[in-house]
């Protein structure tokens, strides 16, 4: 029985669980459905049982909910990018609302009735974000209803976004609608010039081609990159692609470019090399301007992520004397934009460029108090870095989807701030980090709020005071 396929049938979907995936029940056995969302009946064809669950997907509808959006993308179902988009955006808020509730409820036990507050909706649910890779491929997916091209014709190539789960084949795209124009444009320009000149598309298994990903990063101030990634030099073939882009989208203010032999996409142990304009972008807060560079992270959510920085500000109500340190910095966007707000600010990351990006954003901003470090937190942030930088008033973190390092967690309680301000992307580990706090913090009050429309991504700041 474990891995034959069933059928399930009328099954009531009833909730969301984490990554999105919707939640049916088949007498004690929660099912986890793809491609279904809450209020649908229906069948499941259930590939994996296991012993507590089942992972199955929607063989037919019986019923739709009343929750049902059409989606808009052409693309949907098959690209992996906004799974949600055929839930209306109120029902897309009230579950991430309910993730949150549901992990400090289950995971630190906390009952959120009185101190969560509503989530704030995107400002933007369509052209939100302000990076995307697209990747060439000699084999792109084909749907059932375009039938298959032979390998190696030109309706084999490509370009566009992974097929979740598939390394090797890739999704070609002529509309996504999550970055702003010229996003689209600039993406089918450049297929269309390297179907013109014969440019080879990359074959991810065999490592064979020319061209293998196009980076694209936009701001809100209109400064635009464009980095293409190329697999080998051919002086040539790589100029007149460049110079095309140059001519064709005088909107593109820092044009890139990267020869990577490797057989990984990784491009940060690479050189980029600026063919025309800066070898940035910038984007603003209150005056405060962050120059970008082709590597370093900047939220991809611009908008929003000015929202969540201006609420972790009011969370820590600052009266200006304050000692703050502000952990995974990244490139040290928090701490010089709260800088103006406090004494001092100290920040640390464990990637190097990105503290030496936020030490050149102090220094452009002539922001003389914020200082940062680089290292691995649960080593850096020990007693003679304390003692060294100030006993901190307010503690203000923003950790990767796994949390805190349990020896951070540790060494916070043992620092004592009498804020914390924690800052998260992942509501499980937070409400995990949460309960290892309670020893000596209290939550105050705790503020979802969306990042990422159409996906099942959260962000959540929580408030805690020492106690
Ligand atoms: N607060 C920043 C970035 C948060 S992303 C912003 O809003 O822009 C989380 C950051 O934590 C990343 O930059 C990552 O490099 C860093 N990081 C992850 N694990 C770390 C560790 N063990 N020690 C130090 N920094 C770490």
């Amino acid at each position: 029985m474990k891995n034959k396929s069933f059928l399930l049938e009328n099954i009531e979907i009833i909730d969301i669980a984490d990554e999105g995936k919707a939640v049916g029940r088949h007498n004690d056995m929660v099912v986890f459905v793809d491609g279904a969302i809450p209020g649908d009946i229906v069948d499941v064809m259930v590939r994996r049982k296991k012993k507590r669950y089942m992972e199955g997907y929607v063989a037919s509808v019986k019923k739709y909910s009343e929750y049902r959006k059409d989606a808009f993308c052409k693309h949907f179902g098959l690209c992996g990018g906004c799974k949600w988009q055929n839930l209306s955006y109120d029902q897309q808020l009230l579950f991430k609302q309910k993730q949150v509730a549901d992990c400090l409820k289950r995971i630190a036990g906390i009952d959120t009735s009185e101190l969560l507050l509503p989530i704030v909706p995107s400002e933007n649910i369509k052209f939100y974000r302000n990076k995307l890779e697209f990747t060439f491929s000699s084999r792109r997916w084909f749907t059932q209803e375009e039938g298959i091209f032979a390998d190696g014709s030109k309706e084999s190539l490509g370009l566009g976004f992974h097929i979740p789960g598939r390394f090797d084949k890739v999704l070609d795209v002529s509309e996504c609608w999550l970055q702003p124009e010229p996003s689209n444009k600039i993406r089918n320009a450049v297929k269309k010039h390297a179907l013109d000149n014969d440019l080879a598309f990359f074959d991810l298994r065999s490592h064979e081609g020319f061209l293998r990903t196009m980076i694209v990063r936009s701001s809100l101030n209109g400064t635009l990159m464009v980095i293409v990634v190329f697999a080998y030099e051919d002086e040539e073939k790589r100029v007149k692609l460049l110079e095309f882009l140059k001519a064709d989208f005088p909107e593109i203010t820092s044009l890139l470019y990267v020869i990577n032999e490797k057989r990984n996409d990784v491009i940060t142990d690479l050189e980029i090399q600026c063919f025309h304009g800066v070898p940035y972008i910038t984007e603003e807060m209150e005056g405060v301007a962050f120059e970008i560079g082709p590597v370093s992270f900047y939220q991809t959510n611009p908008k929003q992520a000015y929202v969540l920085y201006k609420i972790a500000r009011e969370f820590a109500d600052f009266s200006g004397n304050e000692i703050v340190y502000d952990l995974y910095t990244g490139t040290g966007t928090i701490a010089n934009f709260i800088a103006r707000n406090v004494a001092k600010v100290v920040g640390v990351e464990y990637v190097e460029s990105a503290v030496a990006d936020a030490q050149k954003n102090a220094e452009h901003n002539n922001i003389t108090n914020t200082f940062f470090f680089a290292g691995d937190m649960a080593k850096v942030l020990n007693d003679d870095f304390v003692a060294a930088n100030g006993k901190p008033d307010v503690i203000i973190c923003d950790p990767p989807r796994a949390g805190m390092h349990e020896d951070v967690v540790a060494q916070l309680l043992k620092i004592n701030p009498s804020k914390i301000i924690y800052v998260s992307c992942n509501p499980a580990t937070q409400a995990r980090d949460i309960l290892l706090l309670s020893e000596k913090y209290k939550l105050i009050k705790s503020q979802p709020v969306d990042m990422f429309p159409h996906t099942s991504h959260v962000e959540n700041i929580a408030l805690l005071h020492s106690c």
